[in-house]
Protein backbone atom coordinates (compact mmCIF):
# COMPACT_ATOMS: atom_id res chain seq x y z
CA UNK A 1 0.00 0.00 0.00
CA UNK A 2 1.62 3.55 -0.83
CA UNK A 3 -0.40 6.26 1.47
CA UNK A 4 -0.20 9.40 -0.28
CA UNK A 5 0.28 12.69 2.30
CA UNK A 6 -0.98 16.16 0.71
CA UNK A 7 -0.11 18.98 2.50
CA UNK A 8 3.69 18.88 4.54
CA UNK A 9 2.84 20.98 7.04
CA UNK A 10 3.70 19.95 10.65
CA UNK A 11 0.63 17.52 10.51
CA UNK A 12 1.25 16.15 6.90
CA UNK A 13 5.54 15.50 8.29
CA UNK A 14 3.76 14.00 11.47
CA UNK A 15 1.39 11.90 9.82
CA UNK A 16 3.94 10.88 7.18
CA UNK A 17 6.40 9.46 10.12
CA UNK A 18 4.07 7.45 11.44
CA UNK A 19 2.75 5.93 8.62
CA UNK A 20 6.86 4.84 7.39
CA UNK A 21 7.39 4.09 10.99
CA UNK A 22 4.10 2.02 10.63
CA UNK A 23 5.46 0.12 7.55
CA UNK A 24 3.61 2.13 5.23
CA UNK A 25 5.35 3.07 1.98
CA UNK A 26 4.51 7.08 1.81
CA UNK A 27 4.61 9.38 -0.94
CA UNK A 28 4.58 13.36 0.06
CA UNK A 29 2.56 15.95 -2.17
CA UNK A 30 3.04 19.56 -1.36
CA UNK A 31 1.50 23.27 -3.17
CA UNK A 32 4.29 25.13 -2.61
CA UNK A 33 7.99 25.09 -3.09
CA UNK A 34 9.08 24.38 0.22
CA UNK A 35 7.31 22.05 3.23
CA UNK A 36 6.43 23.38 6.76
CA UNK A 37 3.03 25.16 5.76
CA UNK A 38 2.73 27.96 8.47
CA UNK A 39 5.78 27.14 10.31
CA UNK A 40 8.52 27.25 8.00
CA UNK A 41 12.06 28.69 6.80
CA UNK A 42 11.35 32.14 4.07
CA UNK A 43 13.68 31.84 1.59
CA UNK A 44 16.18 33.66 3.28
CA UNK A 45 16.14 31.50 6.38
CA UNK A 46 14.42 33.82 8.88
CA UNK A 47 11.12 32.00 9.94
CA UNK A 48 7.97 33.07 9.06
CA UNK A 49 7.21 33.89 12.58
CA UNK A 50 8.35 32.66 15.92
CA UNK A 51 6.99 29.68 17.07
CA UNK A 52 7.19 28.27 20.85
CA UNK A 53 6.55 25.59 22.58
CA UNK A 54 5.98 24.45 25.85
CA UNK A 55 6.66 21.16 27.97
CA UNK A 56 3.29 20.63 28.02
CA UNK A 57 3.25 19.97 24.14
CA UNK A 58 4.36 16.17 24.82
CA UNK A 59 3.52 14.97 21.06
CA UNK A 60 5.40 17.69 19.59
CA UNK A 61 8.47 17.28 21.51
CA UNK A 62 8.33 13.62 21.38
CA UNK A 63 7.97 14.27 17.30
CA UNK A 64 11.68 16.52 17.39
CA UNK A 65 13.19 13.43 19.66
CA UNK A 66 11.79 11.31 16.59
CA UNK A 67 13.83 13.56 13.94
CA UNK A 68 16.60 14.36 16.22
CA UNK A 69 16.36 17.55 16.51
CA UNK A 70 15.31 17.92 20.03
CA UNK A 71 18.21 19.01 21.19
CA UNK A 72 17.67 22.41 18.77
CA UNK A 73 15.29 23.32 21.38
CA UNK A 74 16.60 25.73 23.78
CA UNK A 75 14.70 26.75 27.35
CA UNK A 76 15.81 30.84 26.79
CA UNK A 77 14.70 31.99 30.31
CA UNK A 78 14.60 28.96 32.42
CA UNK A 79 14.08 31.62 35.92
CA UNK A 80 11.04 32.92 34.44
CA UNK A 81 9.76 35.15 31.56
CA UNK A 82 11.07 38.80 31.39
CA UNK A 83 7.96 40.82 31.02
CA UNK A 84 8.25 44.77 31.02
CA UNK A 85 4.97 46.88 31.05
CA UNK A 86 5.26 49.91 28.88
CA UNK A 87 2.70 51.53 30.45
CA UNK A 88 3.81 51.40 34.45
CA UNK A 89 7.66 50.70 33.52
CA UNK A 90 7.72 47.68 35.68
CA UNK A 91 10.03 44.82 34.87
CA UNK A 92 9.97 41.64 36.33
CA UNK A 93 10.01 37.57 35.81
CA UNK A 94 7.24 36.13 35.38
CA UNK A 95 6.31 32.39 36.16
CA UNK A 96 3.98 30.79 33.67
CA UNK A 97 2.64 28.29 35.84
CA UNK A 98 0.89 28.67 39.27
CA UNK A 99 3.32 26.13 40.62
CA UNK A 100 6.24 29.37 40.39
CA UNK A 101 3.99 31.46 42.01
CA UNK A 102 4.75 30.75 45.79
CA UNK A 103 7.59 32.99 44.73
CA UNK A 104 6.42 36.77 44.88
CA UNK A 105 8.82 38.02 42.59
CA UNK A 106 7.64 35.56 40.10
CA UNK A 107 3.87 36.43 40.40
CA UNK A 108 2.32 38.30 38.01
CA UNK A 109 0.23 41.44 38.74
CA UNK A 110 -3.22 40.99 40.12
CA UNK A 111 -2.93 37.83 42.09
CA UNK A 112 -5.77 37.53 44.48
CA UNK A 113 -7.96 35.08 46.08
CA UNK A 114 -10.06 36.06 43.98
CA UNK A 115 -8.63 36.14 40.05
CA UNK A 116 -6.92 32.84 41.19
CA UNK A 117 -10.21 31.21 41.79
CA UNK A 118 -11.61 32.90 38.52
CA UNK A 119 -8.55 30.73 36.77
CA UNK A 120 -9.61 27.72 38.81
CA UNK A 121 -13.14 27.80 37.59
CA UNK A 122 -12.28 27.96 33.73
CA UNK A 123 -10.97 24.43 34.06
CA UNK A 124 -14.78 23.50 35.25
CA UNK A 125 -17.72 22.41 33.09
CA UNK A 126 -20.40 24.75 32.92
CA UNK A 127 -21.92 27.61 29.81
CA UNK A 128 -19.23 28.97 27.36
CA UNK A 129 -18.48 32.58 27.65
CA UNK A 130 -15.63 35.34 26.19
CA UNK A 131 -12.19 35.26 28.19
CA UNK A 132 -12.98 39.05 29.00
CA UNK A 133 -16.06 38.12 30.63
CA UNK A 134 -14.66 35.62 32.60
CA UNK A 135 -12.26 37.79 34.38
CA UNK A 136 -14.63 41.07 34.01
CA UNK A 137 -14.23 41.45 37.67
CA UNK A 138 -10.13 40.89 37.80
CA UNK A 139 -8.66 43.80 35.05
CA UNK A 140 -4.94 43.37 36.66
CA UNK A 141 -4.74 39.77 36.17
CA UNK A 142 -6.43 40.06 32.98
CA UNK A 143 -3.93 41.86 31.28
CA UNK A 144 -0.73 41.06 32.85
CA UNK A 145 -0.88 37.59 32.02
CA UNK A 146 -4.32 36.25 30.88
CA UNK A 147 -4.49 38.14 28.00
CA UNK A 148 -1.14 38.04 27.12
CA UNK A 149 -1.94 33.87 27.30
CA UNK A 150 -5.16 33.89 25.04
CA UNK A 151 -3.50 36.13 22.52
CA UNK A 152 -0.52 33.97 22.03
CA UNK A 153 -2.47 30.48 22.29
CA UNK A 154 -5.86 30.89 21.25
CA UNK A 155 -4.92 34.22 18.43
CA UNK A 156 -8.29 35.83 19.37
CA UNK A 157 -9.00 38.68 21.39
CA UNK A 158 -10.01 37.89 25.05
CA UNK A 159 -13.14 40.07 23.85
CA UNK A 160 -13.99 37.12 21.66
CA UNK A 161 -11.94 33.77 22.94
CA UNK A 162 -13.56 31.17 25.02
CA UNK A 163 -12.69 30.68 28.05
CA UNK A 164 -13.33 26.89 27.96
CA UNK A 165 -10.49 26.25 25.10
CA UNK A 166 -8.23 28.65 27.08
CA UNK A 167 -8.78 26.23 30.38
CA UNK A 168 -8.03 23.60 28.28
CA UNK A 169 -4.79 24.94 27.69
CA UNK A 170 -4.28 25.91 31.34
CA UNK A 171 -5.02 22.17 32.31
CA UNK A 172 -2.17 21.25 30.82
CA UNK A 173 -0.31 23.84 32.32
CA UNK A 174 -0.33 22.41 35.64
CA UNK A 175 2.36 19.55 35.57
CA UNK A 176 5.90 19.43 36.35
CA UNK A 177 7.78 20.87 33.79
CA UNK A 178 4.52 21.87 31.63
CA UNK A 179 4.95 25.63 31.80
CA UNK A 180 8.57 25.73 30.27
CA UNK A 181 8.78 27.88 26.89
CA UNK A 182 11.27 26.46 24.16
CA UNK A 183 12.23 27.85 20.85
CA UNK A 184 14.41 26.80 18.15
CA UNK A 185 17.61 27.78 18.82
CA UNK A 186 18.44 28.55 14.95
CA UNK A 187 15.42 28.71 13.19
CA UNK A 188 12.53 26.34 12.11
CA UNK A 189 14.21 25.14 8.58
CA UNK A 190 17.44 24.05 10.27
CA UNK A 191 15.69 22.91 13.68
CA UNK A 192 12.45 21.38 12.59
CA UNK A 193 11.70 20.95 8.66
CA UNK A 194 15.19 20.04 7.39
CA UNK A 195 15.58 16.84 10.44
CA UNK A 196 11.56 16.35 9.52
CA UNK A 197 12.49 16.03 5.55
CA UNK A 198 15.88 14.01 6.19
CA UNK A 199 14.54 11.58 8.83
CA UNK A 200 11.32 10.62 6.47
CA UNK A 201 13.66 10.66 3.28
CA UNK A 202 15.75 7.74 5.34
CA UNK A 203 12.39 6.09 5.43
CA UNK A 204 12.57 6.46 1.94
CA UNK A 205 9.31 8.64 1.95
CA UNK A 206 10.59 11.58 -0.48
CA UNK A 207 8.87 14.69 -0.68
CA UNK A 208 7.34 16.30 -4.09
CA UNK A 209 7.38 20.24 -4.02
CA UNK A 210 5.12 22.54 -6.45
CA UNK A 211 2.78 19.11 -6.57
CA UNK A 212 -1.00 20.86 -5.82
CA UNK A 213 -3.79 18.70 -5.20
CA UNK A 214 -6.96 20.34 -7.13
CA UNK A 215 -9.34 17.82 -6.74
CA UNK A 216 -10.48 14.06 -5.21
CA UNK A 217 -11.64 11.62 -7.90
CA UNK A 218 -13.97 9.43 -6.12
CA UNK A 219 -15.96 6.16 -7.23
CA UNK A 220 -18.19 3.50 -4.79
CA UNK A 221 -17.54 6.15 -1.87
CA UNK A 222 -13.33 5.99 -2.03
CA UNK A 223 -11.01 7.85 -3.65
CA UNK A 224 -9.81 6.44 -6.88
CA UNK A 225 -7.62 9.31 -8.08
CA UNK A 226 -5.56 12.27 -7.21
CA UNK A 227 -6.26 15.63 -9.62
CA UNK A 228 -2.53 16.63 -9.25
CA UNK A 229 -2.38 19.08 -12.60
CA UNK A 230 -0.82 17.19 -15.26
CA UNK A 231 -1.89 14.09 -14.40
CA UNK A 232 -4.59 11.87 -12.33
CA UNK A 233 -2.50 9.57 -10.10
CA UNK A 234 -4.23 6.52 -9.57
CA UNK A 235 -5.15 5.15 -6.06
CA UNK A 236 -4.93 1.20 -5.98
CA UNK A 237 -7.75 -0.59 -3.74
CA UNK A 238 -4.77 -1.05 -0.68
CA UNK A 239 -3.80 3.04 -0.92
CA UNK A 240 -4.55 5.46 0.73
CA UNK A 241 -4.97 9.04 1.22
CA UNK A 242 -4.02 11.87 4.34
CA UNK A 243 -5.50 15.17 3.46
CA UNK A 244 -2.90 17.68 5.85
CA UNK A 245 -4.40 20.93 4.64
CA UNK A 246 -5.69 24.17 6.20
CA UNK A 247 -9.47 24.05 6.69
CA UNK A 248 -10.43 26.31 3.38
CA UNK A 249 -8.25 23.95 1.22
CA UNK A 250 -10.08 20.65 2.86
CA UNK A 251 -13.48 21.62 2.26
CA UNK A 252 -12.34 23.09 -1.18
CA UNK A 253 -11.98 19.44 -2.09
CA UNK A 254 -14.80 17.65 0.68
CA UNK A 255 -17.24 20.39 0.69
CA UNK A 256 -19.71 18.89 3.75
CA UNK A 257 -16.96 18.98 5.95
CA UNK A 258 -17.40 21.19 9.11
CA UNK A 259 -14.43 23.51 9.05
CA UNK A 260 -13.98 26.84 10.79
CA UNK A 261 -14.18 29.31 8.36
CA UNK A 262 -12.95 32.70 10.08
CA UNK A 263 -9.25 33.04 10.76
CA UNK A 264 -6.94 35.58 12.67
CA UNK A 265 -3.86 36.92 11.35
CA UNK A 266 -0.29 37.08 13.10
CA UNK A 267 2.44 39.69 12.18
CA UNK A 268 5.47 39.50 12.38
CA UNK A 269 8.88 41.69 12.12
CA UNK A 270 12.38 40.86 12.05
CA UNK A 271 14.94 43.53 12.71
CA UNK A 272 18.53 42.44 11.28
CA UNK A 273 20.66 42.70 14.12
CA UNK A 274 23.48 40.20 14.09
CA UNK A 275 25.29 40.14 17.52
CA UNK A 276 26.61 37.05 19.38
CA UNK A 277 24.65 36.41 22.45
CA UNK A 278 22.61 33.66 23.74
CA UNK A 279 18.59 33.22 23.02
CA UNK A 280 16.50 35.52 24.39
CA UNK A 281 12.57 36.13 24.94
CA UNK A 282 11.05 38.71 26.33
CA UNK A 283 7.15 39.57 26.59
CA UNK A 284 5.46 42.81 26.69
CA UNK A 285 2.65 44.65 27.92
CA UNK A 286 0.81 47.63 26.56
CA UNK A 287 2.32 48.60 23.52
CA UNK A 288 2.46 46.85 19.87
CA UNK A 289 5.09 43.98 20.18
CA UNK A 290 3.83 41.48 22.29
CA UNK A 291 6.81 39.11 22.66
CA UNK A 292 10.37 39.54 21.69
CA UNK A 293 12.87 36.66 20.33
CA UNK A 294 16.46 37.59 20.45
CA UNK A 295 18.68 35.59 18.19
CA UNK A 296 22.46 35.91 17.56
CA UNK A 297 20.37 36.16 13.84
CA UNK A 298 18.26 38.58 14.68
CA UNK A 299 15.70 39.82 16.65
CA UNK A 300 12.01 38.87 15.94
CA UNK A 301 8.93 40.55 17.56
CA UNK A 302 5.61 38.73 17.27
CA UNK A 303 1.61 40.46 17.03
CA UNK A 304 -0.53 37.77 17.51
CA UNK A 305 -4.49 37.89 17.03
CA UNK A 306 -3.60 41.43 14.80
CA UNK A 307 -5.94 42.86 13.37
CA UNK A 308 -5.71 46.29 14.01
CA UNK A 309 -2.05 46.18 12.58
CA UNK A 310 -1.79 43.49 9.53
CA UNK A 311 -2.16 46.44 7.57
CA UNK A 312 1.33 48.35 8.73
CA UNK A 313 3.60 48.62 6.21
CA UNK A 314 7.21 47.45 7.20
CA UNK A 315 8.57 50.83 7.91
CA UNK A 316 5.75 52.32 9.87
CA UNK A 317 5.92 48.60 12.25
CA UNK A 318 9.04 48.47 12.53
CA UNK A 319 9.03 52.48 13.68
CA UNK A 320 6.25 51.44 16.22
CA UNK A 321 8.11 48.66 17.45
CA UNK A 322 11.48 49.08 17.63
CA UNK A 323 11.74 51.69 20.22
CA UNK A 324 9.74 49.42 22.27
CA UNK A 325 12.09 46.47 21.57
CA UNK A 326 14.63 48.81 22.62
CA UNK A 327 13.47 49.75 25.93
CA UNK A 328 12.83 46.16 27.35
CA UNK A 329 16.64 45.09 25.91
CA UNK A 330 17.82 47.85 27.66
CA UNK A 331 15.92 47.17 31.17
CA UNK A 332 16.15 43.96 31.24
CA UNK A 333 20.22 44.21 30.19
CA UNK A 334 20.49 42.35 27.29
CA UNK A 335 24.21 41.99 25.54
CA UNK A 336 24.65 43.90 22.64
CA UNK A 337 24.37 47.15 20.80
CA UNK A 338 20.46 48.63 20.78
CA UNK A 339 20.56 51.47 19.06
CA UNK A 340 17.89 54.46 19.07
CA UNK A 341 17.53 53.66 15.27
CA UNK A 342 15.74 50.98 13.98
CA UNK A 343 17.98 48.18 11.79
CA UNK A 344 16.75 47.18 8.83
CA UNK A 345 13.57 45.39 9.19
CA UNK A 346 10.46 43.27 7.45
CA UNK A 347 7.58 42.10 8.25
CA UNK A 348 5.98 38.63 7.49
CA UNK A 349 2.33 38.70 7.57
CA UNK A 350 0.22 35.27 8.03
CA UNK A 351 -3.28 36.52 7.15
CA UNK A 352 -4.70 33.18 8.03
CA UNK A 353 -2.49 32.54 10.62
CA UNK A 354 -4.97 30.13 12.46
CA UNK A 355 -8.54 29.86 13.25
CA UNK A 356 -9.86 32.17 15.52
CA UNK A 357 -10.92 30.13 18.71
CA UNK A 358 -14.42 31.66 19.65
CA UNK A 359 -17.47 30.32 21.41
CA UNK A 360 -19.23 27.59 19.06
CA UNK A 361 -16.69 26.40 17.10
CA UNK A 362 -18.10 24.39 14.31
CA UNK A 363 -17.69 20.48 15.29
CA UNK A 364 -14.72 18.07 15.07
CA UNK A 365 -14.71 17.39 11.23
CA UNK A 366 -14.67 13.11 11.26
CA UNK A 367 -11.01 11.36 11.30
CA UNK A 368 -11.98 9.12 8.58
CA UNK A 369 -14.78 10.59 6.24
CA UNK A 370 -14.02 8.24 3.69
CA UNK A 371 -12.57 4.50 4.59
CA UNK A 372 -9.37 5.14 2.39
CA UNK A 373 -8.55 9.03 3.19
CA UNK A 374 -8.37 10.42 6.77
CA UNK A 375 -7.79 13.92 7.67
CA UNK A 376 -4.81 16.09 9.56
CA UNK A 377 -4.38 19.51 10.23
CA UNK A 378 -4.14 21.86 13.21
CA UNK A 379 -7.78 22.13 12.64
CA UNK A 380 -9.14 19.46 13.03
CA UNK A 381 -8.55 18.44 17.18
CA UNK A 382 -11.67 19.98 19.04
CA UNK A 383 -10.01 19.98 22.58
CA UNK A 384 -6.70 21.82 21.92
CA UNK A 385 -6.32 25.40 20.15
CA UNK A 386 -4.76 25.51 16.39
CA UNK A 387 -1.18 24.48 17.68
CA UNK A 388 1.78 22.59 16.52
CA UNK A 389 1.13 20.46 19.28
CA UNK A 390 -2.32 19.86 17.87
CA UNK A 391 -0.97 19.67 13.75
CA UNK A 392 1.35 16.40 15.03
CA UNK A 393 -1.55 14.69 17.42
CA UNK A 394 -3.68 15.72 13.91
CA UNK A 395 -1.46 13.67 11.85
CA UNK A 396 -0.20 10.65 14.16
CA UNK A 397 -4.36 10.05 14.75
CA UNK A 398 -4.60 10.43 10.48
CA UNK A 399 -2.00 7.98 10.40
CA UNK A 400 -3.30 5.59 13.30
CA UNK A 401 -6.67 5.30 11.87
CA UNK A 402 -5.37 4.37 8.24
CA UNK A 403 -3.28 2.02 9.93
CA UNK A 404 -5.99 0.37 12.31
CA UNK A 405 -8.77 0.38 9.20
CA UNK A 406 -5.67 -1.89 7.16
CA UNK A 407 -5.16 -3.88 10.49
CA UNK A 408 -8.98 -4.77 10.50
CA UNK A 409 -8.75 -5.53 6.63
CA UNK A 410 -6.26 -8.18 6.87
CA UNK A 411 -7.72 -9.56 9.95
CA UNK A 412 -11.21 -10.18 7.71
CA UNK A 413 -9.19 -11.23 4.70
C1 LIG B 1 3.12 33.39 12.42
C2 LIG B 1 2.66 32.16 13.15
C3 LIG B 1 3.09 31.93 14.44
C4 LIG B 1 2.69 30.78 15.12
N1 LIG B 1 3.17 30.55 16.37
C5 LIG B 1 2.95 29.35 16.95
C6 LIG B 1 3.59 29.02 18.18
O1 LIG B 1 4.31 29.83 18.76
N2 LIG B 1 3.38 27.77 18.69
C7 LIG B 1 2.59 26.86 18.07
O2 LIG B 1 2.48 25.73 18.57
N3 LIG B 1 1.94 27.16 16.91
C8 LIG B 1 2.11 28.37 16.34
N4 LIG B 1 1.50 28.68 15.15
C9 LIG B 1 0.54 27.72 14.58
C10 LIG B 1 1.25 26.62 13.78
O3 LIG B 1 2.15 27.18 12.86
C11 LIG B 1 0.19 25.82 13.03
O4 LIG B 1 -0.76 25.34 13.95
C12 LIG B 1 0.77 24.63 12.28
O5 LIG B 1 1.92 24.98 11.57
C13 LIG B 1 -0.30 24.09 11.33
O6 LIG B 1 0.23 22.98 10.63
P1 LIG B 1 -0.67 22.16 9.63
O7 LIG B 1 0.20 21.14 9.02
O8 LIG B 1 -1.93 21.74 10.29
O9 LIG B 1 -1.15 23.20 8.50
P2 LIG B 1 -0.26 24.02 7.42
O10 LIG B 1 0.99 24.46 8.05
O11 LIG B 1 -1.17 25.05 6.85
O12 LIG B 1 0.10 22.93 6.33
C14 LIG B 1 -0.69 22.66 5.22
C15 LIG B 1 0.22 22.43 4.02
O13 LIG B 1 -0.59 22.05 2.91
C16 LIG B 1 -0.11 22.72 1.75
N5 LIG B 1 -1.21 22.77 0.79
C17 LIG B 1 -2.29 23.60 0.81
N6 LIG B 1 -3.11 23.27 -0.21
C18 LIG B 1 -2.56 22.22 -0.86
C19 LIG B 1 -2.97 21.42 -1.96
N7 LIG B 1 -4.13 21.63 -2.60
N8 LIG B 1 -2.14 20.42 -2.39
C20 LIG B 1 -0.95 20.18 -1.74
N9 LIG B 1 -0.54 20.90 -0.69
C21 LIG B 1 -1.34 21.91 -0.24
C22 LIG B 1 0.31 24.09 2.29
O14 LIG B 1 1.21 24.72 1.38
C23 LIG B 1 0.95 23.69 3.61
O15 LIG B 1 2.33 23.39 3.45
C24 LIG B 1 1.82 29.85 14.48
C25 LIG B 1 1.37 30.09 13.17
C26 LIG B 1 1.78 31.23 12.51
C27 LIG B 1 1.31 31.46 11.11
Amino acid sequence: MTVHVIGAGVAGLAAALALVRGGQRVALHEAAPVAGGRCRALPDGTDNGTHALLGANRAALRFLVQIGAREGWVEPEPGGLPVLDLENGSARRVALSPLGWGDAARRPEGVTLGSLLALLRLALPGPDRSVADAFAHHPKLLRALVEPLTVAALNTPVGEASARRLGAVLRRLGGKGAARLLVARQGLGPDLVAPALATLACHGANLRTGSRLRGLVQEGGRVTGLDLGEAVQPIGPADAVVLALPPWEAVRLLPDLPVPTRHAPILNVHFNRLEEGPVRFLGLLGGLAQWVLVRPSGVSVTVSAADDSVGLNDSEAAARIWPEVREAALRFGLPGDWPVESPPARAVRERRATPRHGLNPPPAPPRRPLPNLALAGDWTLAALPATIEAAIRSGEAAAAALLSAQARQAVAA
